[in-house]
This record gives structure tokens, C-alpha cells and sequence, in this order.
């Protein structure tokens, strides 16, 4: 079982589709890169198609805990506050959000995809932009899946922990990411290919590299390259 989807097999699911928006969305998730929350998040404006490049803007939002007696931050598993040792039965929470912008390149050929569809009118207005899908994120999901199943793709094998799970959005993220690496594994890349995917950390990054497979190839075949080993003959 495969570990992750092919470049052919993102174009098997293109065909697969019915409508140039679902051909867009799974072409987006994977030449981008992005996550489905910022494929979702994509407006008209974010569109330079004179730079060739789109903007994307990744939201996270994160709950933090502090205790009501004295204000300590509180860890999610936390029974016991740290600070002035009572109970956390009444943490207090308050969510932060995190808006992070970055700007990343488009090929040609999706830039003209993107044209089409705006030109037919597909695109969404909400409050002052006009997004390019008018899509729940569970909608989106529905079609990656459909899409997947129509291209005759199967099952995908969790390389970290084995576990077996079907083609989703992200997969076509990761899809992305190892194609990159394979390409091109030097730390150079690798960085180009943090900030395109917009990780905070590089070892996150790094992680599509050991799924590819190829650190651990290049590491196997440095043992045999330093001397010929031979077998000890009688
Ligand atoms: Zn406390």
C-alpha cells in the first residue's frame, strides 16, 4: 500500500471530476500546497496574476487555559494548578487567534484555470471579497474523497504509524510536499519548501523528507560507497 498520492494520480483525480470548480479545488490543494482552510480562505483579490503568485492566509485558533484563583496558564491536562495548587475545575479559557499571510508562486497553467472560472462567474461573494469556493470544509472533503474514488485510487498507508486512511485534502498537501523532495531534498529546498507550506518549524518540514523515503536510501548506499566490501571468501 502506498504511503502517499502520485503527480499522475492528482491528474487521474482532475479528470475524475465534473466541474471545473472541483478540478480547481483538487489542482489548488496540490500545486499550492495549501491547507483546505486556506484553499477555502482564497479571494479573487488574493490573485496577482500579473506576479503569477497567490496569498494565502492560514488561520489557527488555539484555546488557553488559566486558572480563576490566580491567572496561571494552565496546561489541557493539567488537575492541579501550578501556581497556587487548587483544583482547575474552573479554568478559565480564552482563545487566541493567529493570523499568519504568506505569498506563494502559481504555475501558468492554474493561473489560466483560475481565469476561466472567475470569467464564468464561479466565484462566491462574502462580506467585502469574492471567494474562489463557496465551499463548507466538509463539502470540499466530499469531493477530494469522490474524486479519488472515481480515479480508482485506493487506501493510503500512514508511513508513521501504519495506519491505513483514505485520500483526503491534506493528503494532497502532503502529495505536494514529497514530490518536492524527491525532486530536490537540499536544505536549501527544503526551506523554499517550509515557507511554501507554510510551517512554523522546519522539522516539520523535514518530516516529508523521511517519508519520501530518500534519507534513508542516501544514508543505505553512503555505507557501501566509502570501500568495496567484500565477502570474506574461504
Ligand atoms: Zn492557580
Amino acid at each position: 500500500m502506498k504511503a502517499y498520492v502520485e503527480p499522475e494520480e492528482v491528474t487521474l483525480m482532475e479528470k475524475a471530476t465534473s466541474y471545473l470548480r472541483d478540478r480547481l479545488l483538487i489542482r489548488l490543494l496540490f500545486r499550492l500546497g495549501c491547507r483546505i482552510s486556506e484553499a477555502l480562505g482564497i479571494s479573487v483579490g488574493d490573485i496577482d496574476f500579473n506576479q503569477a503568485t497567490v496569498t494565502i492566509e492560514h488561520l489557527k485558533t488555539r484555546l488557553k487555559l488559566y486558572c480563576s484563583q490566580c491567572g496561571t496558564r494552565l496546561s489541557r491536562t493539567a488537575k492541579f494548578c501550578p501556581g497556587c495548587g487548587g483544583g482547575v475545575e474552573k479554568a478559565v479559557a480564552e482563545e487566541k487567534e493567529h493570523r499568519r499571510r504568506r505569498t506563494v508562486p502559481i504555475d501558468r497553467d492554474t493561473l489560466e484555470m483560475l481565469r476561466e472560472y472567475i470569467d464564468r462567474g464561479g466565484t462566491v461573494g462574502a462580506n467585502d471579497k469574492r471567494l474562489i469556493f463557496g465551499l463548507s470544509r466538509g463539502r470540499a472533503w466530499q469531493i477530494v474523497r469522490e474524486c479519488a474514488g472515481r480515479a480508482g485510487l485506493g487506501q493510503l498507508v500512514n508511513p508513521e504509524t501504519g495506519e491505513v486512511r483514505g485520500i483526503s485534502p491534506h493528503r494532497l498537501r502532503d502529495a505536494f510536499a514529497v514530490h518536492a523532495v524527491k525532486l530536490d531534498d537540499s536544505g536549501d529546498s527544503l526551506r523554499l519548501l517550509q515557507e511554501h507550506l507554510g510551517h512554523q518549524s522546519i522539522t516539520t518540514t523535514m518530516r516529508y523528507r523521511k517519508i519520501s523515503g530518500e534519507e534513508q536510501k542516501e544514508w543505505y548506499e553512503k555505507l557501501w560507497k566509502t570501500k568495496e566490501v567484500k565477502p570474506d571468501g574461504p
